[in-house]
C-alpha cells in the first residue's frame, strides 16, 4: 500500500516536473517557424552567454531531424516569394536564422548545411566583418572571429546561405537619437547589398531593441526591409499582419535537445 502511494507520488512528481520543463501540454499553434541560432561551437573560458551556442553535434542533429521529419528550410528570398505572391505558408517550412556572423557559421555551420542539403540566413553585422564581436564586452563574452567578407561570398555563392541586415555595428538602437537609429538600419542594408550584389530583405533588431519602438521599427520598414525580426519567443500567425507586428523566432539554447525542437515548432516554446 505504502509502496504504491509512493510509486503514484513519483510517478505525479515525474509528471509534474517534466511539465514544468517542457511544454507538451500547449496546444499546437500554427504560424512562421523562425529558428534563431548564434554560434555554432563550444564556448569559449569565460563566456557568460554559453546558451547561445550550440554543439556541431547537436546542431548537426537538429538539422538532421528538421530534414528526416520533410521540412524544407527557406531562404529570405524564398519567404519574400511567399509572402509576396501571397500564398499559403507550407506547414513544413522552417527558417534557420543566425544572429550576428560569426566566423563558426561558416567553419561549423556551413559544412553541415552542405552536407545534409539545408539552406540558412545569417544576419550581418556589416562593420564588424572580419573583426570580432565587438559589441560584447569581452569580460563576460570574450571576443571570437566574425566571418570575413570572403567567407561569408563564399558561402552565398554555394547557393545555401542568403543574407540580411543586423546593423552597422549592433547598437541598442533605442539608445541613439533616431537620426542615428535609422542610420544604422538604412546604410546596412545599402552597404550589404554593395558588398553582396543582392537585396536586403530581412532585419533583425540587435537584442531585439527597437523592435516595439513604432518610431524606429518605422525606420525599417522605411528603408525598404520586407521583413523585420524581433527577439520574441514564438511563432508569427501567417499571413503575417506586417503593419502590426514583428517576426517573432524560437530560440534554439544550447542545452536544447531533439524533443525541445520539435515542441518550439509545434508550440512555439519549449519551456515555460
Ligand atoms: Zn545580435
Amino acid at each position: 500500500m505504502i509502496l504504491a502511494i509512493s510509486i503514484s507520488a513519483a510517478v505525479l512528481f515525474l509528471v509534474f516536473a517534466l511539465s514544468a520543463r517542457w511544454t507538451w501540454w500547449r496546444a499546437p499553434k500554427p504560424g512562421l517557424k523562425a529558428l534563431c541560432y548564434h554560434k555554432v561551437g563550444i564556448p569559449p573560458r569565460g563566456s557568460k552567454l554559453k546558451e547561445l551556442w550550440v554543439s556541431p553535434e547537436k546542431f548537426r542533429a537538429q538539422v538532421k531531424y528538421l530534414l528526416d521529419n520533410g521540412y524544407s528550410t527557406l531562404l529570405f528570398s524564398d519567404l519574400k516569394k511567399i509572402y509576396e505572391s501571397g500564398a499559403q505558408l507550407p506547414e513544413k517550412a522552417v527558417l534557420i536564422t543566425f544572429d550576428d556572423g560569426y566566423e563558426n557559421n561558416y567553419t561549423q555551420a556551413w559544412p553541415i548545411l552542405k552536407e545534409l542539403g539545408a539552406k540558412a540566413n545569417v544576419f550581418v553585422v556589416f562593420n564588424t566583418m572580419g573583426k570580432v564581436n565587438l559589441w560584447h564586452n569581452p569580460a563576460s563574452e570574450p571576443w571570437v572571429n566574425m566571418a570575413t567578407r570572403e567567407q561569408l561570398k563564399e558561402m552565398q555563392d554555394s547557393g545555401v546561405i542568403e543574407y540580411g541586415s543586423h546593423t552597422m555595428n549592433h547598437p541598442h538602437l533605442s539608445a541613439l537619437k533616431l537620426e542615428d537609429a535609422a542610420w544604422e538600419i538604412a546604410e546596412s542594408k545599402r552597404q550589404l547589398e554593395a558588398a553582396f550584389g543582392r537585396e536586403m530583405c530581412a532585419f533583425a533588431y540587435p537584442y531585439g531593441d527597437g523592435a516595439y519602438a513604432p518610431a524606429i521599427r518605422g525606420k525599417v520598414l522605411e528603408a525598404g526591409y520586407t521583413f523585420d525580426f524581433s527577439f520574441r519567443q514564438g511563432k508569427t500567425a501567417w499571413p503575417w499582419d506586417r503593419k502590426n507586428s514583428t517576426l517573432d523566432r524560437l530560440f534554439i539554447r544550447g542545452g536544447d535537445n531533439n524533443w525541445d525542437l520539435a515542441l518550439q515548432l509545434s508550440r512555439g516554446a519549449s519551456r515555460l
